[in-house]
């Protein structure tokens, strides 16, 4: 495996005060199946002191130093350094009651979720592989590392990154393993909102997402009840991204009720506020336009918000209502320069004052301008928009 020069300088660091330090996880896994890691996370037989000890003169955050976890920063990249540590017993489904720290690197691996997870790298010892993950890697095989009952009580979460990696991966999920999850699913609610919506966020927007969540869709309803009755489009039509391929589900399954019901469920997953404004606006206006034209585009712009727009226009692409095309007229007429914002009118409210109108009627005939000028009817120039005002007493 081919080494950063800083990672490698890591783990000579720690070889040098005595200790063994590996590459361990997703950038191993992600290197056997020939793609570049995007991160390298690094165990050892290090503690918590040594490691600091060892990189003295270093930045180091504390991540999680009851756990192991210490943070290298090096040349502004952070790197999770983490002792080899052994789970005690889990009694909520979540977290370990107490961790200890051990000498062995193969108990290490064994506390890690799937096979495919549990491989270490190191330059002069190679490649540590005490349970299979890089013959699942060529069968393309997402396995429990040991009982994968057992490993899903201890923690639910692993449960739903099966899943996800099966989705990003493209992945099967070995049989018992697959029979355990779905038994243990329910723990699921025992998870934090965060957590699981971490993973839900990666499960849905991966390469092949669909089967999965055709496959396991009783697991998804433990934590999104509202897609029970889960109903899916055809795999060509399934939308390309995480955001549209949600409200698409929630679309799909509950028509009409699901702006209501996607703002409860986003509300308990605790999405981020603009995933969940746009999700709702969109399910809310799914429909209720058309886009043949540019000034189509230009009415969805004045009305909606130029990122509910577009993802309003990806919606109804996936939905088949809208022309694949269609998101073009968008582009091109916000590139034309034509408004869709009172603000971008040739006038503004204190030019209307001056006409005699006052309150509220001043935003209306802003309004009204902007309409007439979007469509095209009027030029958006000052003579113009005051002679029109003048002439109709808007
Ligand atoms: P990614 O490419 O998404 O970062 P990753 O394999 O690095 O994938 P992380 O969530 O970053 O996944 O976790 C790092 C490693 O820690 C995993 O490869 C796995 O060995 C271990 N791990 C993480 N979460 C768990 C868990 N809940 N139970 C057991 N092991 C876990
Ligand atoms: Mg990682």
């Amino acid at each position: 495996m081919l080494l950063t020069a800083d990672v490698e300088f890591i783990i000579s660091r720690l070889s040098e005060n005595g200790h063994r330090a590996d590459v361990v996880g997703g950038p191993v896994r992600d290197w056997l199946r020939g793609f570049a890691p995007a991160d390298y996370d690094i165990t050892t037989s290090a503690t918590p002191e040594e490691i600091k000890a060892a990189f003295s003169g270093f930045r180091t955050v504390d991540t999680g130093i009851k756990h192991g976890t210490v943070t290298l920063i090096l040349n502004k990249v952070p790197y999770e350094i983490t002792t080899y540590r052994i789970d005690g017993d889990y009694l909520d489904s979540r977290h370990p009651e107490t961790v200890s720290f051990t000498q062995n690197i193969t108990e290490d691996l064994a506390r890690r979720d799937f096979t495919v997870n549990a491989i270490a790298y190191n330059p002069k010892f190679g490649i540590t592989d005490p349970f299979g993950g890089r013959e699942d890697i060529e069968k393309k095989i997402i396995r429990a590392v040991g009982d994968p009952h057992r490993r899903f009580s201890e923690d639910a979460l692993r449960i739903l990154r099966a899943l996800r990696f099966s989705s990003t991966l493209g992945f099967g999920i070995e049989a018992k393993t697959a029979e355990a999850l779905r038994e243990k699913s329910r723990l699921l609610s025992n998870i934090s909102a965060e957590r699981i919506y971490t993973e839900w966020k990666k499960l849905l927007s991966g390469g092949f997402a669909y089967s999965v969540i055709r496959d396991f869709s009783e697991v998804i309803s433990v934590f999104i009840p509202e897609l029970r009755e889960l109903k899916l489009p055809k795999e060509k039509d399934f939308a390309a991204d995480f955001i549209t391929r949600q409200a698409q589900l929630f679309y799909l399954t509950l028509g009409e009720g699901s702006a209501y019901a996607a703002d409860i469920a986003i509300r308990r997953l605790k999405t981020d506020s603009l995933t969940r404004d746009v999700t709702v606006k969109m399910l809310e206006n799914v429909g209720k336009y058309r886009l043949s034209t540019l000034f189509d585009a230009g009415k969805m712009l004045i009305d909606l918000d130029v990122n509910v727009a577009e993802a309003l226009v990806g919606l109804e692409i996936s939905l088949g209502n809208f022309a694949a095309q269609s998101k073009e007229l968008l582009k091109e007429y916000i590139a034309s320069g034509l408004p869709y914002k009172t603000c971008q009118l040739a006038i503004d409210g204190n030019d209307i004052k001056a006409l005699g109108i006052s309150g509220k009627e001043i935003g209306k005939t802003l309004s009204s301008l902007l309409s007439l000028v979007a469509s095209s009817e009027l030029e958006n120039k000052k003579e113009t928009l005051i002679e029109c005002i003048k002439h109709q007493k808007m």
